[in-house]
């Protein structure tokens, strides 16, 4: 989508600390971060939320827990880490191309709302 902000990170148009990359899924660092370590996870095709996850299109929520992983295991998260998706306005979902949180390098509170 020509006005989504993550399509032109994902496209090189706005900058971004990239930390992870392959043919599915665009991750860096989040530019205004919750915890001490906070990437973001972005399929590279546009789909608006997790609303609109469909039989059809529902690998790329394999490939970003994938990259989680791997992303996990390269900033050393092994004490642990959470990964959160936003849907809409009762998510509080500011960008509308679906994405992923990756939260840690910190003991993160029991709190999830
Ligand atoms: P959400 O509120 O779940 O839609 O998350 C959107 C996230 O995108 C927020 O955590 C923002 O801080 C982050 N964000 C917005 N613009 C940028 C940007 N240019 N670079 C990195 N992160 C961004």
């Amino acid at each position: 989508m020509s006005d989504c902000i993550f399509c032109k990170i994902i496209k090189g148009e706005i900058p971004s600390k990239k930390v992870y990359e392959d043919d599915c899924v665009y991750a860096f660092h989040d530019i205004n971060p919750q915890a001490a370590v906070h990437i973001l996870i972005v399929p590279k095709t546009h789909i608006e939320s997790a609303a609109d996850i469909t039989a059809e299109n529902s690998m790329i929520v394999g490939r970003v827990f994938e990259a989680a992983a791997k992303i996990a295991k390269e900033l050393g998260l092994e004490n642990g880490f959470r990964i959160v998706t936003n849907v809409g306005k009762y998510g509080c979902q500011s960008v509308k191309h679906i994405h992923f949180h990756l939260l840690g390098g910190e003991q993160l509170t029991e709190k999830m709302s």
